[in-house]
């Protein structure tokens, strides 16, 4: 049954730096089309256990499979094109380039254009260009930054920038999208609203996501499926209900 086929899998997955195991024996599955919360206090493992899944790192030991096949060390570029997009922790915009040119660049590998064509505007390529930007302008509307298309992207606000960054992952076309800390610097308002358009976007353009939080009550809301780290192991996984009342989670979060 291809339904219950999952999308991701980590099988024991180990990221060591030197003596430090940021990552120790990682079980995860990820069902297609789920919204799950990856959480867990600062240094537990969140941001290693993406840059594992996206090539960044080679894993220690143990296994990412994607869609049945085994992915850990193949290039970051190759990860991507195989249907995996990222967000950071620390917006990575090209701060100087437009906002609708943040977008083209991003859609370009996608569509097989050289990043040239992407931000050239020759002649020779009226037709690619026109393509280029219906596309990018499609992405900016979903995410309510038609109206800043021409706007320098560093100019946004931080909000914005945000937002930006997540319709870039998109314009990748990914199948799985790992969002980090997607809500760093929000206010309260501000993150309700973010993952209200993070719900919308798995809808529409059917994903699977995966984002990391450190606040539990942003993720509470909105991840079907949670996973909690500490000191690079899980220490606890499932609804909402189940891990918060989890008193492993509740000690991890409080301290001792
Ligand atoms: P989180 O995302 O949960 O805050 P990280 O995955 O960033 O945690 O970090 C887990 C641990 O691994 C931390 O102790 C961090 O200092 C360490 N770490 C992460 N990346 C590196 C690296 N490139 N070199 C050495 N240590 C690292």
């Amino acid at each position: 049954n291809t339904n219950t086929t999952p999308i991701l899998e980590l099988r024991k997955l180990c990221r060591y730096f030197g003596g430090l195991k940021a990552v120790n024996e990682v079980d995860l599955v990820l069902q297609p089309h789920a919204l799950n919360g990856l959480i867990g206090p600062n240094g537990s493992g969140k941001t290693t256990i993406f840059n594992v899944i996206t090539g960044i790192y080679e894993p220690t030991g143990g296994e990412v499979v994607f869609e049945g096949q085994s992915i850990g060390g193949l290039d970051p570029y190759i990860i991507n094109q195989m249907g995996i997009a990222r967000t950071f922790q620390n917006i990575r915009l090209f701060p100087n380039l437009t906002v609708l040119d943040n977008v083209r660049i991003a859609y370009h590998t996608h569509a097989g254009y050289s990043m040239s064509d992407a931000i050239m505007h020759s002649k020779h390529f009226d037709k690619k260009e026109n393509e280029l930007t219906e596309k990018a302008q499609d992405f900016l509307r979903v995410f309510n930054l038609q109206d800043r298309q021409a706007e320098i992207a560093r100019n946004l606000p931080y909000g914005e920038q945000r937002r930006l960054e997540i319709a870039r992952a998109l314009a990748s076309s990914p199948k799985l999208l790992l969002l980090d800390e997607p809500a760093a610097g929000m206010n309260p308002k501000e993150a309700i609203t973010l993952m209200e358009l993070i719900h919308f976007i798995r809808d529409k353009f059917d994903l699977t996501i995966l984002l990391i939080e450190h606040q539990m009550r942003v993720v509470m809301g909105i991840c079907e499926h949670i996973t909690v780290m500490d000191f690079g192991q899980v220490i606890a996984r499932g609804s909402a209900q189940d891990v918060q009342k989890d008193s492993h989670v509740i000690e991890a979060y409080l301290g001792p």
